[in-house]
Order: C-alpha cells, then structure tokens, then sequence
C-alpha cells in the first residue's frame, strides 16, 4: 500500500527544517481560504506530493493555484486526498511551494468530528495541504474513517488566523493576538499545526514548575472537569518526564470539544477532550483520556510515527503511559486485566490480526475493525507491560528514553525500539514477539 517514487536517495539525514507559513481567513459558517508556503529541501524531484486529509470524507478542501519557486504550477489528483504537484522548472536545493487553497468545515461531524463547525466549536484538523514525507520515495497511503491517517515530517510553523467576531483560535503554536480577530500562532518541531476555535468558553492556566504552560479551555457549564483536567495534566507531565525525558514544548493546551467515536485527540501542543466525558470528571476513564493524549506529546510530537503502517508503535506506547500513571496509583493489576481482556477480545474478533497489524489490515471488515484498539491499545500495552518485566525497570525506561532521544523530530520505525528491546532482553524477547506480533 506503499506509493513509492524512487528518486534521489537519503539526504533527509542532513535536510533542512521544513517551514511552512500559513495564511488563513475562517468565516463564520465555517468556509474558509487561505494559502501554504512550503519550504524544503528537494534538489531533484520533479512531483512534489501533498495531502488534503480533509477530502476522506467529502470535497472539502481544494487547491485553487500553485506556485513552485515563483513559477504557475499545475498539479493532478491520484485520490482526493492526494495532490501531486509538477514541478515546472527545477527543483531547488531549497525549493518554496505557495499553494492557494479554500475548504469549508461540514456541519454534520463525519468521523471523529476533528473537522467540523459546531455551536461552539470550530475543529480544523489538517486544514491545509500536508508535505508527504520522502523516504526513497513519497510515503503516502490511502486514508481511513479510523484510526490516525497523518503522517508527516517534524516543522517549523508560522499561522496567521483571521477569525469571525467573538471566536478564540487555539492550536499547536504559542497564540498571539495581533487584533481581536488576528492571530498569529508560531511553534517549532511540530508534527502539523493543529486548530481549533471555540466561542464562549472559559479557561484555566497552571505555570508547571517544570517549565510548561498548562492551559484548558471549556464550555463555562463544564468548569469542574476543566480544573479536574488541568490538575491531572500536571501530575501526569511530571510522572513522564521522569520516565520518557523533558517534555518536549513550552506548553499544552486542553479543549473541550464534541467528538465522535473517540474520547481524546492529540496534536502537537493541542489535546481535544471529547466533552461527553466531561460530566463525570472523578471517573478514571476520564483521567485516561487526559494522560493517554499527554503521552502522546511524546510518542507522536516528539518522535514521529508511522501512525498508518504502524500504528500500535504510538498507541501502545500512549496506552502503556496511561497505565504508568494508574500504577501510581496502585491501579496498574486493574489496567493489565482490562487490557487483558480487550486483547482476548481482539483476537477472537479477528484472529488474522496482530498487535503489529497495519490499519488497512483492520479495514477489511467490520470483525477486524471492531479488533482494533483491543490489538494496537490493549495488546501493545499489555506487550510492553511484559518486555519491562523481562528487561527490569532500570533497562526499560532507559531503553525509552534513548529511543525516545535518537528518534526527537524524526519517524521512527518499531524495528528500532524492538531491536533495543532485544540488546539487553535477548531471545526472551523473540518469545514475546513471537507472541504478540505473530502472523
Ligand atoms: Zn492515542
């Protein structure tokens, strides 16, 4: 399911950072334009390849023009969700790609709701073209209705938001208020700029002593869940600061939005709470939610993933973390048995499957489907539960956190975390792998 173009090999190592300068103009009923200026290294090529994740669901994003280097480029569309744009010259060194664009956010959710104009809410999950990353090739698959579909090289972002009257923007970047209806949001090494706007809400701020900002952002009438949210945050960066390394930002956001389907969202710097979990915010499910999306500032901002091909990698290690945080609590014999369980599950669902399975293997059918997060959750968590008591616990969090400090800013691959697994574990490890990741 691999596109691969082979072209020129192997000089991601030393790339420059990709830039992208955003412009964009968000109306009231949820229509929107903008434009992308992309820089990045790509002597080369002559098809340079974008995303418009949007359009899985619908025709709501589309490219009006593009430029390549200052040159009127065209483009063609393999799928909805895939411009390919040509080249009209040369590819530079450092090659800029201006590419106009316009969408509107529907106003019925379709999947999670992470794209979707609401009362209150605006939520503009990857409202822009996305660079496809290069690995000897573009790495670009078809999308699915679950699951995460993104994945995108670690860049440097500038936003310029012009909102309609009395709606706050809050994203990936630290927000700056240029006018009451402009703002300009920046952030380095994030994994996408992540978007929402809210109106009529209420926020809370904590100043972490570990240096991180802490924000939530709530309808006024869920008050006690956003204070509740707010405290589990602080705990919870702590806890895996000690366990992973620094937290990777200079803060986090939490919003409270509606989701579907889903109980938490995280983007770089940004965590979506679905707000039907909002009513009963002393539940540990709750706190799951949080910590599970605060995880995965470190396994998927920080270190990239595969979230397609491989996306038991971020979800495990996320799943893992929560349980982290509930052993803490003398909690962790209660998370291994529902995982446990949620495993047993999985396989009996879809006994094809494995904990190393792609996402298009979980979309073969609605058995499989239903085994996804009992085999990328449950079944990975319960795989590195196992690996830690093989390894000790002195071996293990330091294998994290040298995994988690060669692969900062990059796309790590499982390979790499199983070989360091391996090092120190030895053929018990093959033994757990042959048990988790069967075929
Ligand atoms: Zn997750």
């Amino acid at each position: 399911m691999r596109v691969l173009f082979a072209l020129a090999l192997g000089f991601w190592a030393s790339a420059a950072p990709i830039v992208y300068v955003l412009d964009l103009w968000v109306e009231r009923d949820g229509a929107f334009q903008g434009t992308a200026t992309v820089t990045f290294p790509c002597p080369g090529k002559t098809d340079l390849v974008f995303r418009l994740y949007p359009n899985h669901f619908g025709p709501f994003l589309s490219l009006t023009e593009a430029q390549v280097n200052g040159a009127r480029a065209s483009w063609e569309s393999l799928d909805p969700t895939v411009a390919v744009v040509i080249v009209p010259n040369e590819c530079f060194e450092t090659t800029t790609v201006t590419l106009i664009f316009r969408g509107e956010l529907p106003h019925v959710a379709h999947g999670y709701g992470i794209f979707a104009r609401q009362a209150r809410t605006m939520t503009l999950a990857q409202f822009y073209p996305v660079l496809a990353p290069w690995r000897e090739g573009w790495i670009v698959y078809p999308t699915f209705s679950f699951g995460d579909n993104l994945v995108a090289e670690a860049a440097d972002y500038v936003l310029t938001v012009r909102v309609p009257e009395g709606w706050l923007p809050v994203g990936s970047g630290s927000e700056e208020e240029l006018s009451p209806t402009l703002w300009r949001l920046t952030g380095t090494n994030l994994r996408e700029m992540g978007l929402v706007l809210v109106k009529g809400y209420a926020e809370k701020r904590l100043s972490h002593p570990l240096g991180v900002e802490l924000r939530v952002l709530f309808p006024p009438e869920l008050r006690p869940a956003g204070e509740r949210a707010l405290e589990i945050a602080a705990e919870a960066l702590a806890l895996f600061s000690s366990f992973f390394g620094p937290y990777p930002y200079p803060d986090l956001d939490m919003v409270f939005v509606p989701l579907w389907g889903a109980a938490g969202v995280e983007y770089p710097r940004l965590i979506l709470i679905g707000e039907d979990y909002a009513g009963d915010p002393g539940r540990d499910f709750f706190a799951e939610i949080v910590v599970h999306e605060l995880a995965h500032q470190w396994w998927y901002g920080e270190v990239g993933t595969d979230q397609v091909a491989e996306p038991w990698l971020d979800e495990g290690l996320a799943t893992y973390a929560a349980g982290l945080y509930f052993e803490a609590k003398g909690k962790l014999a209660q998370k291994v048995q529902e995982w446990e369980a949620h495993w047993a599950r999985a396989q009996a669902l879809f006994p094809q499957g494995s904990v190393g399975s792609a996402l298009w293997e979980f979309a073969v059918g609605p058995q499989a489907r239903r085994s996804y997060s009992g085999y990328v959750y449950s079944g990975a968590a319960l795989f590195l539960h196992e690996a830690r008591k093989i390894l000790g616990d002195a071996a293990f969090f330091a294998i994290l956190r040298r995994f988690c400090a060669e692969k900062r800013g990059g796309l790590a691959q499982a390979a790499r975390l199983l070989a360091l697994f391996e090092e120190v574990g030895g053929p018990a490890l093959g033994e757990l792998y042959a048990k988790y990741f069967r075929r």
